[in-house]
């Protein structure tokens, strides 16, 4: 705030001495004596700055004197430039309706240069005599009013040849505005640092015309593709019509450049544009900082704007150009007024209101000295003009760009938190599913093993293949979440890839040979040495893409076909190629099956199941370790999905491949016998599957309900491992086996959970848990994890 405050006195400051020194510039310098009618410059320097002709000029009140050598005597001799309406003679004002002529003779002195002079816009028209000939003119100055015309232009005019005296004769005439008569002054100079002048000056004022007239279509681009932020779009109007007031007023560029258009169409669009953009000004501050404003107060601002603006289009210039003095009581109200806003918006931590406040400070310097030109008392240079209005926009563009990344940043951390809600709301859900689906899965699994009559057995599979099914989907979605969220991690571990593909392979085995499907495996014997890599992932999306082939061929053969494409002492680069005989893929749905959710033909799901997600999956995962997953497909003959990636090879000396040991003692020669085993659970079904089990293998059981429990009454020298679920009342299973190291205990505690082992494994390690087998746990696991820790029988 106080930083503020500093910045803007030191621009209060600044400005104030320019507009001193500009002041200064615009006096004549060396003028010798006042002479009524005449302007004695016999000695003053004209090489270099230009002189105005400021004096006591010859008056003729409706009279258009004939320019020559003998001029009839004047009204009176009055100070020029001088409105009528403040021109008094005899104790008499004048009218702003009429016409007149003026006349002075200018001496000047011996000069070489090229001399101009530089004649301003009149209220309304002139017309220029310079010794006896017509040099310049705006509109038509008439004493008949039917043929007089209005025009604004500023005109620099070449003085040709080398005389030393001026006979200067200007007429005026206003039949059209408010005010009539000369107000700025005439200039005298070198015609070349005229003309240089003039062009500066148009030049700056397109610049900034065309700045702000391309940032407001800039910020309404953003307005209309964005997030629609009206202060944005009023921004955006306030810019656009604020630009047509640069070129449109003061030094008349627009005028200068189409001198055909009408004036009564520019002045309508000066005053119009004047009242318009600041209107649009009031409703920006006022969608800008809601809080901070009174609504009341800037709706009449507003609408003391919109009824000034609505007086322009309905009355004539005469009239609707009395308007500026009550609408600079307005627009000071709402420059004072936005001073406070954003005052109240900067206490208040708004976004971007210091800049605010900052350009509030520079718009009103930039008025006041805008009105001080207006009224006669200083002549600014343009630069500042210029400068001011720049950074005026600047600022306000600061903030509207601060807005809108600020906009952005929320967006971001709204979509971020809903994120985080999601993934809760999925992890929450995938656990309270998979609770349930352990139950039915591991029911399913001992009603199966308890001999059933026949068709009850196909009954249980349906079952089974529908609970798999059902636990398939579920954790495709949270893979898939969590791929999106960019959580995954990959393992590289040694892996023995043709073990894991044989795997996969006795596990499909059922689903082709029920279809009648060859499942053909083919692996280059080329490759001999083991491989780093994620088994899990490779398994993951083999098991999708070779599920697919099956799922989508009726007849024919399903192709896993692994060939060494490159290899050397270090990496081994492989082309691995999933082939079936099914119906393949229309070559339009080619791209579009890797999307999430999308199946090649709405009919897909209602026949084969399945929910869009397991190719996205693969292709992401293979993505993100740097390989692409392709796909050629011919419909009605089958498809080809393949995909090419290096694996580090495992350096070790003798390192072969040691096949994998399946060889699991049977379950009938229950080989848990003697072994007692510990089961921490809460939920009565889970203790029921995993109990029929355990005793099934030939184990004893102990219950504990909960981790407090199982503290109580666990016993190394009777229990052989502790299977411990983790959510659990009383104490949870991560605290009872942190207490259970803590105590000293180092037998074998395996985690059941319902969770996904990537979320939950590290604090499960970091609790000095040994393994976890995840619920449902499909029997073969929990089999082989407990043989494995009892030390019945070793798989690694
Ligand atoms: P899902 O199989 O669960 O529907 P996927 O993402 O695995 O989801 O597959 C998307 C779609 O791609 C499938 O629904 C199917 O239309 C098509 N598709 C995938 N693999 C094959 C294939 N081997 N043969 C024919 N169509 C396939």
């Amino acid at each position: 705030m106080k930083g503020i405050t500093t910045i803007w006195l030191r621009l209060l400051v600044f400005t104030v001495i320019c507009c001193q020194a500009s002041v200064i510039n615009a006096q004549p310098p060396g003028k010798t004596g006042m002479q009524d009618g005449l302007v004695d410059l016999r000695n003053t320097d004209l090489s270099r700055q230009p002189v105005s002709l400021n004096g006591n000029w010859a008056f003729y009140w409706k009279r258009l004197i004939v320019p020559g050598d003998s001029l009839p005597s004047p009204t009176a001799f009055i100070p020029f430039p001088k409105l009528w309406r403040n021109t008094t003679v005899n104790g008499k004002k004048f009218p702003d309706i009429g016409y007149a002529s003026y006349a002075v003779t200018v001496l000047l002195p011996p000069h070489t240069n090229q001399l101009a002079l530089q004649v301003p816009d009149t209220y309304t028209s002139y017309r220029l005599f310079v010794n006896g000939k017509e040099l310049a003119e705006a509109g038509n100055p008439d004493s008949i009013a039917k043929r007089a015309v209005p025009k604004w232009l500023n005109r620099t005019v070449e003085l040709k040849g080398t005389t030393d005296t001026l006979r200067i004769v200007l007429h005026v005439a206003n039949y059209w505005h408010s005010k009539g008569g000369p107000y700025k002054e005439m200039l005298v100079g070198d015609f070349d640092y005229l003309v240089q002048k003039r062009d500066i000056g148009f030049a700056f004022d397109l610049v900034l015309t065309g700045c702000l007239f391309m940032g407001g279509l800039f910020f309404f681009g953003l307005f209309l593709f964005g997030r629609h932020d009206k202060a944005m779009l009023y921004f955006a109007l306030f810019a656009i019509t604020y630009s047509y007031r640069i070129i449109g007023a003061r030094l008349y560029v627009l005028h200068s450049i189409f001198p055909d258009i009408p004036w009564s169409v520019t002045v309508h669009l000066e005053y119009l544009s004047l009242f318009v953009s600041v209107t649009f000004f009031v409703l920006y501050t006022r969608m800008l900082y809601k809080e901070d404003s009174n609504k009341y107060i800037l709706g009449a601002l507003v609408w003391a704007c919109l009824g000034l603006a609505a007086l322009v289009i309905v009355s004539p210039p005469a009239v609707f150009t009395q308007l500026i003095n009550p609408f600079l009581v307005v627009m000071f109200g709402v420059i004072a007024y936005a001073f406070v806003i954003y005052i109240k918006a900067m206490r208040n931590k708004r976004v971007g209101a210091s800049y605010a406040l900052l350009s509030s400070g520079v718009v009103f310097l930039v008025f006041v000295v805008i009105n001080l030109q207006y009224f006669g008392f200083v002549q600014p240079q343009q630069g500042i003009l210029f400068a001011g209005y720049i950074s005026f926009f600047f600022l306000q563009s600061l903030i509207m760009s601060f807005r809108f990344a600020h906009a952005l940043k929320q967006a971001k951390q709204q979509a971020e938190k809903a994120l985080g809600a999601k993934n809760e709301f999925l992890s929450t859900m995938s656990h309270e599913i998979r609770t349930p689906l352990n139950s039915i899965l591991g029911m399913t699994h001992i009603i199966l093993r308890d001999n059933p009559r026949k068709e009850q057995k196909e009954q249980l599979e349906v079952l089974l293949f529908s609970a798999n099914n059902l636990l398939a989907i579920v954790n495709d979605i949270l893979d898939y979440n969590k791929i999106e969220a960019g959580k995954v991690n990959f393992e590289a571990i040694d892996m023995d890839l043709p073990a894991i593909v044989r795997n996969l392979f006795s596990g499909l085995r059922i689903a082709a040979e029920e279809k009648n499907i060859d499942l053909r495996l083919h692996i280059d014997p080329l490759l001999k040495q083991a491989v780093i890599g994620d088994p899990t992932r490779l398994s993951q999306v083999l098991t999708n893409l070779l599920g697919n082939a099956i799922k989508f061929t009726k007849q024919g053969y399903v192709l896993l076909d692994i060939q060494v494409k490159e290899q050397n002492d270090q990496a081994v680069t492989l082309k691995i190629k999933v082939t079936d005989t099914g119906i393949g893929i229309a070559p339009d749905k080619q791209q579009l099956i890797f999307e999430q959710f999308t199946q090649a033909d709405t009919s897909t799901s209602r026949n084969f199941g399945g929910t869009g997600l397991g190719l996205a999956i693969c292709k992401r995962l293979l993505e993100l370790q740097g390989s692409q997953l392709q796909l050629q497909s011919t419909p009605g003959k089958g498809s080809v999905f393949y995909f090419t990636q290096t694996f580090p090879k495992v350096i070790k000396s003798n390192q072969s491949m040691a096949p994998a040991s399946n060889e699991l003692p049977p379950e009938e020669s229950k080989p848990l016998s003697g072994k007692c085993i510990l089961l921490v659970e809460d939920s009565e079904v889970n203790i029921i599957v995993a109990r029929t089990f355990l005793e099934r293998w030939g184990a004893e059981v102990d219950i504990a309900l909960h981790g407090q429990e199982a503290l109580d009454i666990v016993d190394p020298d009777k229990h052989a491992i502790v299977l411990m679920d983790m959510h659990m009342p009383v104490m949870d299973g991560y605290n009872a086996t942190r207490m259970m190291r803590q105590k000293g205990l180092t037998l074998p505690i395996v985690a059941l959970t319902a969770s996904l082992p990537r979320d939950v494994e590290e604090r499960i390690r970091e609790t000095g848990m040994n393994d976890i087998v995840i619920k449902p746990f499909v029997p073969e696991d929990l089999y082989k994890t407990v043989l494995h820790y009892t030390g019945v029988f070793r798989t690694d």
